[in-house]
């Protein structure tokens, strides 16, 4: 049964947080002590001390997972029966859901509604899809000389350290540790220090669930635990979602130290384009709202440019900010909000700073603005700014906050133009009536995902995800994101 305003603070007062790191199977204060405060950023209150992982800590965190691996008790399970303790993890998660929600949401600011619907069901549902999927594919045989037989299998990469941000914090690690440890590697997960709360929580879970010791551990801590990782010499592979300043910067780490396999899911400025033959501008105008105030923007995939045909634009403009007012920010343990917190003050003012830069810039606003705040939360009113050029700054940066630009164009030529005028390549929409139209101007978008007629539509996880150009390499989700963590194995048996 759905739970009301009033029961999930009362549950929010009687929570237990945990804050410690998970090495080798057991909650763990940092080597020298180190902790950082865990901020509530819809009332600015305190929620743990959490440990900040130093030196020692990953080195600890390594070993384990360096001598979890190789014993084999893990990679060396057959395929059915990883996947039978990953279904019980699943299951665990499933049933711990509103206490992770909670957590998640009391963390980073999300909804209530949000974070119990999409994700951590999403997480659980993630972590189950790859233990189903595991003891379900093989390798090859290869067709070569009669008197050899060639054989192609995948094996895991060994320790894979997993470097996560803070938008979606427990459904990002898990499109990395779900396939990771179906794969048979041993996972360090960094949660974002805006962000750690359920990572560790889980880690628990993954240990009731009979996950051995080492094969799963959480490391909490800033940047500096994210590039120790990056740089470390026995570490195989290094799996990120976040910036693409920060996603640079290790794959640098990785050609300073072992030359790791690096895998980026990176930022993204995708345009969202409303041609004039359009169906429903109306659904388009939603769809558009809810493509930039989902999660209060803070989207990889936020559709944080709309490309409005001129002949079009005025209608979308009226339909659009009758859908903005029903995304105005709310308490975010309140199950009616559809628009949370912003995840903590630099992001905020941040946002901010973005809007204001947009107006200097000659852009008018379209709705929002401005800050609202509650009990001293960082709230931000869902945003739209009309910009002359293609090329003002709000255009072209990601901003990751509830904030869009929207761009008027005359022909489909130059919608295309400007839509692929970004070093990001992440997602971008079409809408049209026309099916020709759709395959067209979709296959010369040059992103990861291209939807027509929707937008973020596609929760399922047999479809793969990740960027072209600087949004980043390699694909979560799908079978595809089992080739980031496996290595290719060729073998020649001669008869
Ligand atoms: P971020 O600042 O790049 O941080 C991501 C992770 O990297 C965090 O855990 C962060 O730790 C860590 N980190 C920071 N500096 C590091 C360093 N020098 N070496 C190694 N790790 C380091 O990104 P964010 O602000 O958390 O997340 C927002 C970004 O993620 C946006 O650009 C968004 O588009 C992108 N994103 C992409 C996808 C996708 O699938 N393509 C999905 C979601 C988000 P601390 O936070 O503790 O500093
Ligand atoms: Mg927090």
């Amino acid at each position: 049964m759905a739970r009301t305003h009033a029961e999930w603070k009362q549950l929010a007062a009687e929570l237990k947080i945990e804050g410690r790191a998970f090495i080798n199977g057991a909650y763990t204060a940092s080597a020298d002590g180190r902790t950082f405060e865990c901020i509530n950023p819809a009332n600015g209150q305190k929620l743990a001390d959490i440990a900040w992982a130093g030196e020692a800590d990953v080195e600890a965190a390594v070993r384990a997972a360096r001598a979890a691996f190789d014993s084999g008790k893990w990679s060396d399970l057959a395929p059915l029966a990883r996947g039978k303790i990953l279904k019980r993890f699943a299951a665990l998660i499933r049933e711990h859901g509103d206490e992770l929600a909670l957590l998640e949401t009391l963390d980073v600011g999300k909804p209530i509604g949000d974070t119990t619907s999409v994700d951590v069901p999403g997480a659980a549902y993630c972590v189950e899809w790859f233990a189903e999927a595991i003891d379900k594919i093989g390798g090859e045989v290869a067709p070569v000389d009669p008197k050899l037989v060639g054989l192609v299998t995948r094996e895991a990469i060994g320790v894979v350290a997993a470097v996560v941000p803070w938008n979606f914090p427990i459904l990002m690690a898990s499109w990395k540790f779900g396939p990771a440890l179906a794969a048979g590697n041993a996972v360090i997960v960094k949660p974002s220090e805006k962000s750690p709360l359920t990572a560790i929580r889980i880690a628990q879970l993954a240990k009731e669930a009979g996950i051995p010791d080492g094969i799963f551990q959480v490391l909490p801590g800033a940047g500096d635990v994210g590039k120790a990782l990056s740089l470390h010499m026995d570490i195989d592979c290094l799996a990120f979602t976040g910036s693409t300043g920060v996603g640079k910067l290790i794959a640098g780490y990785a050609a300073q130290s072992n030359l790791k396999r690096v895998w980026l899911e990176l930022g993204g400025k995708s345009p969202n384009i409303v041609l004039e033959d359009c169906a429903d501008i109306a659904k388009a105008a939603r769809t558009a709202a809810g493509g930039i105030f989902y999660n209060m923007g803070e989207m990889c995939t936020a559709g944080s440019r709309v490309l409005v045909h001129r002949k079009v634009k005025e209608q979308f403009l009226a339909e659009f900010k009758k859908a903005a007012d029903g995304w105005y920010p709310g308490e975010p343990l309140d199950p009616a909000t559809s628009m949370g917190a912003i995840v903590d003050k630099i992001q905020y003012d941040k946002v901010l700073s973005y809007i204001d830069k947009g107006v200097s810039e000659g852009a008018s606003l379209i709705c929002g603005g401005k800050a609202t705040h509650t009990d001293k939360g960082l709230f931000i009113e869902p945003t739209a700014l009309d910009c002359q050029r293609a090329d003002m700054t709000t255009c072209k940066e990601e901003i990751f906050g509830p904030v869009l630009s929207v761009i008027t164009f005359d022909d489909v030529e130059e919608a295309i133009r400007i839509a692929n005028d970004t070093e990001y390549g992440l997602a971008a929409a079409v809408w049209t009536a026309n099916v020709t139209t759709a395959h067209q101007v979709s296959r010369r978008l040059r992103a990861g995902t291209v939807w027509v007629n929707c937008y973020d539509e596609g929760g399922d996880m047999n479809f793969p995800f990740g960027g072209f150009k600087q949004s980043g390499n390699g694909r979560d989700k799908s079978l595809h994101a089992l080739e980031k963590y496996t290595e290719l194995k060729s073998t020649l048996i001669k008869l």
